[in-house]
């Protein structure tokens, strides 16, 4: 992935309740906090029927791309896919929920993909980790008991866990 990262966000099939100044900046939010692992980063919007330029990372919504979850890194692609579908899901099932959070947490998460860091984290908490791994493995809790009793495990940014794995991979 080429240096500096440029992520740019098309607002198109977003979900109505998300408009595109609050999205950007959720980005922009994501960006900064990625900033310690030193990689610079920025993030612009695109606007309609305009064309990325080359090397540009990406945000867009679609269920295809996004393949039925909250959001997808296509790296090789240079793709952040979200997933309007499941949004949309959330909502219907608990208007109250916020979304907002979970877009955050989504795009840090994603966005950590496109810094390098391709494998999931094992601790709950990280940005960078999953709930299950698809083979039954979970991931760890400090207190196990805690399973189930809260909706969001991982952070909405970053970790110092997540930034210290960052600047590994991406030297100094
Ligand atoms: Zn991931």
């Amino acid at each position: 992935m080429s240096r500096p990262l440029r992520f740019v966000y098309r607002h198109d099939a977003a979900p109505a309740w998300f408009d595109a100044p609050q999205v950007l900046a959720l980005a922009q939010r994501a960006v900064q906090a990625w900033s310690p692992c030193g990689v610079p980063a920025s993030v612009q919007a695109l606007p309609p029927r305009t064309s990325p330029a080359e090397g540009d990372i990406q945000i867009v919504w679609t269920d295809t791309g996004s393949r039925g979850q909250f959001g997808l890194a296509n790296v090789p692609a240079r793709t952040l896919s979200l997933g309007p579908g499941l949004f949309r899901l959330l909502r219907e099932r608990n208007p109250r929920y916020p979304a907002e959070q979970t877009l955050q947490m989504v795009l840090s998460h994603e966005m950590g993909h496109f810094y390098g860091l391709m494998a999931h984290s094992r601790r709950c908490v990280d940005v960078m980790s999953y709930y299950d791994d698809g083979k039954g493995q979970r991931c760890t809790l400090r207190d196990p008991s805690a399973w189930g009793s809260v909706v969001e495990y991982r952070s909405m940014l970053p970790t110092a866990c997540d930034l210290a794995r960052c600047r590994a991979l991406n030297g100094p």
